[in-house]
């Protein structure tokens, strides 16, 4: 990447602010320097000339300055860099979400607006590119590379080809091509995939991966085909062996119980691989409101007993050298002036956020207007008219009463195909007591948008409906209920939202999450749209009994994924991500 012709001039401004014959923009004092370059830690301060940090020497020996920054007794490293992420699974626009993850110490996020793409095709990936422009949060995008993610099995507002991905490339704003998901396509060498993977690869960026479950064979072969990363790690054993294969590991916080294990297996190697970096992946807004994005994962890492200096250097340094970034991760003359100042390294309380040269957040604040959006947000997306409660009785016409056999989905996640034996009375399925339906309608205005029905086995009794618009991955208007009334109300609630998440129960809605844009995400209040969130959550966990391994909510906005193995509904019908097959309703 080329530097943008305004830094040029800095440079020597900034040699000479170095040099003493001009005062820095900003000094940071009295702090101790996280040098991931040398794993040390230095006392310095650091001067800053505009957007680039000038020098780093002797603490006390300058104090010419504009403005002085006290980080007495702290610890100065650079903005944390996460490598992998959607924003969309925060439920805010890039520019809420900035607003969110800057005061934890975040500068920069590598964004595959993967969400926005599957339902407004090349203008979500335009969308957001605007959307994160000139924000103090660097967004790095990438271009979506499986849109749909089950093509054939599933109808998402667009289809991308390698056409589709060589016009995203040769944008400048694009890094490269985001998680490769279709790892059977990579690995048989699917023509959809060839071309994709071959753009990315011509244009000289980034091919980033998703290599869910490959070992030994697959996973070189995966490699070999040009794809350069993954954060789909299923154990320390498989980090180890993704590092051995020489992708870079991006390391997620999402699946908390495996990192103590990789700790472990990290602290057992001669050093920790330059080839690892840190990500979030998909963090709801409760928690990243709450409890933070990079700044979670960066301290719970910490906690389990992997060193600060090495777990900071994945998170800034080796994040840079992965995306081809000389400017970004150190705390060095020349670099971006991207820092996050320390109380310590156990806790990370954030004293001070410092992005490109300006200071942006203090202790968990943001200081810093952020400019309102220079586009209009998509919020037309909901294309379809509202639904009556029979569009949610399941049916099935023409066909004599008496007894029926259908096709079931058993399981939330992990989904087997299950046989339903029951009877048919004047066309309408009669649902046994712990039988419960999914229906699927297409928002997109690609298709008919009639509601698909299927039964669900596994769930526990269902009392009242949840409805969302976020079901991965082509967010098409998702309902879980025995109830039609509840159904509907439910679902007609996001049409006229504009989509988001809605529960009712007896005729009520108890609540509704509005997602107006791109019925993805909000542009509110990072607690409002935390608070709204946890509203739904709690009450989508009052109206199914079924409960953990993993929270109801988990499963409503995941049991779409139509690129997983087993049955799904999608807005095409019963089918399986496994095989390719789409099976009819009614088993003959
Ligand atoms: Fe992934
Ligand atoms: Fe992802
Ligand atoms: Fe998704």
């Amino acid at each position: 990447m080329s530097e943008a012709p305004e830094v040029q001039p800095l440079r020597r401004r900034a040699a000479d602010a170095a040099l003493g014959r001009a005062p820095f923009d900003i000094l940071v004092v009295g702090g101790v320097v996280v040098d991931v370059a040398t794993c040390e830690l230095r006392e310095a301060d650091v001067g800053l000339i505009g957007t680039l940090v000038a020098s780093v020497h002797p603490r006390g020996s300058r104090t010419d300055a504009r403005r002085i920054l006290d980080a007495t007794g702290a610890f100065v490293a650079p903005g944390l860099i996460d490598s992998h992420m959607h924003v969309e699974s925060s439920m805010m626009t890039p520019r809420v979400y900035a607003r969110t993850v800057l005061p934890q110490g975040t500068t920069t996020v590598v964004w595959d607006p993967h969400e926005f793409a599957n339902v407004l095709g090349l203008a979500g990936v335009g969308y957001a590119i605007e959307a994160s422009r000139d924000l103090p949060l660097r967004f790095v995008i990438l271009a979506p590379s499986c849109v749909p993610s089950a093509p054939g099995l599933e109808r998402a507002g667009a289809s991308f080809g390698g056409d589709e991905m060589a016009a995203m490339l040769a944008m400048p704003e694009v890094a490269g091509v985001a998680e490769v998901m279709d790892m059977r396509g990579v690995l048989d060498g699917s023509a959809r995939m060839r071309a994709i993977v071959g753009a990315g690869i011509a244009s000289g960026k980034l091919v980033c991966g998703h290599a869910r479950g490959l070992a030994g064979a697959e996973l070189e072969a995966y490699a070999a085909a040009g794809v350069g990363s993954d954060h789909e790690l299923v154990s320390a054993d498989d980090l180890l062996a993704k590092l051995r294969a020489g992708l870079t590991v991006e390391l997620r916080g999402s699946h908390d119980y495996l990192l103590p294990d990789c700790v472990a297996a990290l602290k057992a190697l001669p050093v920790v691989p330059q080839t690892l970096t840190l990500c979030t992946d998909d963090v709801f807004p409760d928690d990243l409101v709450e409890k933070g994005g990079m700044i979670d994962l960066v301290r719970r890492l910490v906690r389990y007993g992997l060193d600060p200096v090495q777990v900071l250097r994945a998170g800034t340094l080796n994040a840079a050298m992965r995306l081809q970034r000389p400017d970004l991760g150190l705390v060095a003359a020349g670099r971006t002036a991207d820092l996050a100042v320390f109380d310590d390294l156990s806790d990370f309380v954030v004293r001070h956020v410092v992005a490109g040269g300006e200071p942006v957040a203090m202790r968990g604040r943001l200081t810093v207007p952020l400019r309102p959006d220079p586009v209009p947000s998509p919020t037309d997306t909901m294309k379809l008219a509202p639904l009556s409660p029979i569009d949610f009785l399941l049916s099935v016409p023409f066909t004599e009463d008496g007894p029926i056999a259908l096709n079931a989905i058993r399981g939330a996640r992990f989904t087997q195909w299950s046989r339903l034996d029951t009877t048919l009375h004047r066309g309408v399925v009669r649902l046994p007591e712990d039988v419960s339906v999914m229906a699927m309608a297409h928002r997109h205005g690609l298709a008919d948008p009639k509601p698909r029905l299927a039964p669900i086995e596994d769930w526990g009794h269902f009392r009242g409906a949840f409805a969302t618009t976020v079901s991965h991955d082509s967010h098409n208007l998702c309902v879980f209920g025995r109830e039609p009334a509840d159904m509907a109300l439910a679902a007609n609630a996001l049409i006229a939202a504009g989509g988001g998440m809605a529960v009712a129960r007896d005729g009520v809605l108890l609540a509704v999450l509005p997602l107006p844009v791109a019925g993805l995400v909000a542009d509110d209040d990072p607690p409002a749209i935390a608070a709204g969130f946890r509203a739904v959550k709690d009450a989508a966990d009052q109206i199914a009994e079924w409960k953990p391994p993993y929270r109801v909510f988990k499963a409503f906005v995941g049991a779409s994924l139509a690129c997983n193995a087993g049955p799904h509904l999608t807005d095409v019908g019963l089918t399986d991500g496994g095989t390719g097959e789409v099976r009819p309703l009614v088993i003959a």
